[in-house]
């Protein structure tokens, strides 16, 4: 399935609350989902009852949209945090924080999500030395990402570091602002996750 290429904003509106996907925009009055509370579309302002499919459906694609991910690898990483010991709603989600665009948005090396796996791709970071230029990377307690040193000769993107270095960085990780490299101190714990979703709706709704 293609990656989606729309207004992004609608996708919060779709889902009636912000999933933060436009950097600094979403923090300030110009955001959709403040300035129209209604979903988008010709039928967008007609009330409808969701039922509980509905309710797991919507859950799954806010997490899936939160954090940018195709379906099928996000049916994957379902699949994946089952077999892990615990809780499998906070085991996905951990799974989808553990992403290198995602950490790398964290440290405030990108402005959103989006930006943090385009970066991604065009090589400007690596982990443990050594360049990665996968998105969907998944990062392990220990790892040490750091930008590529030629990375920093770009004026565009020093200005995007310099814009997002002030930033807080959540406790699970830790940045080094002088040697532009970031730690991966431990997974982090649910209430270290920010993302807008009620996670045990999506282990219904791939329970079924
Ligand atoms: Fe747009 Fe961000 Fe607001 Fe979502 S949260 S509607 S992406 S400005």
């Amino acid at each position: 399935m293609s990656r989606y290429t729309g207004a992004v904003c609608k996708l919060c509106r779709r889902e009636g609350k912000k999933l933060f996907l436009k950097g600094e925009r979403c923090y300030t009055g110009k955001c959709s989902v403040d300035r129209r509370t209604y979903a988008p579309g010709q039928h967008g302002q007609s009330r409808k009852k969701t039922s509980e499919y509905g309710l797991q459906l919507r859950a799954k694609q806010q997490a899936r949209r939160f954090y940018g991910i195709q379906e099928g690898q996000f049916h994957k990483y379902f699949l994946m945090a089952e077999r892990k010991a615990g809780m499998t709603g906070e085991n996905l989600l951990r799974i989808c924080e553990s992403r290198l665009d995602n950490v790398v948005y964290l440290l405030g090396w990108a402005s959103s999500r989006a930006e943090g796996r385009q970066l991604v791709q065009h090589g400007h970071y690596k982990v443990n030395g050594r360049k990665v230029d996968i998105p969907s990377y998944l990062l392990k307690p220990g790892d040490v990402v750091s930008v590529k040193e030629r990375s920093l000769d770009s004026d565009k993107f020093k200005a995007v570091i310099e814009s997002n270095e002030a930033r807080p960085v959540p406790q699970w990780l830790e940045r080094d602002n002088g040697a532009n490299a970031g730690k991966v101190i431990n997974l982090p714990e649910r209430d270290q996750i920010e993302a807008p979703v009620e996670e045990h709706l999506i282990v219904e709704f791939y329970s079924k």
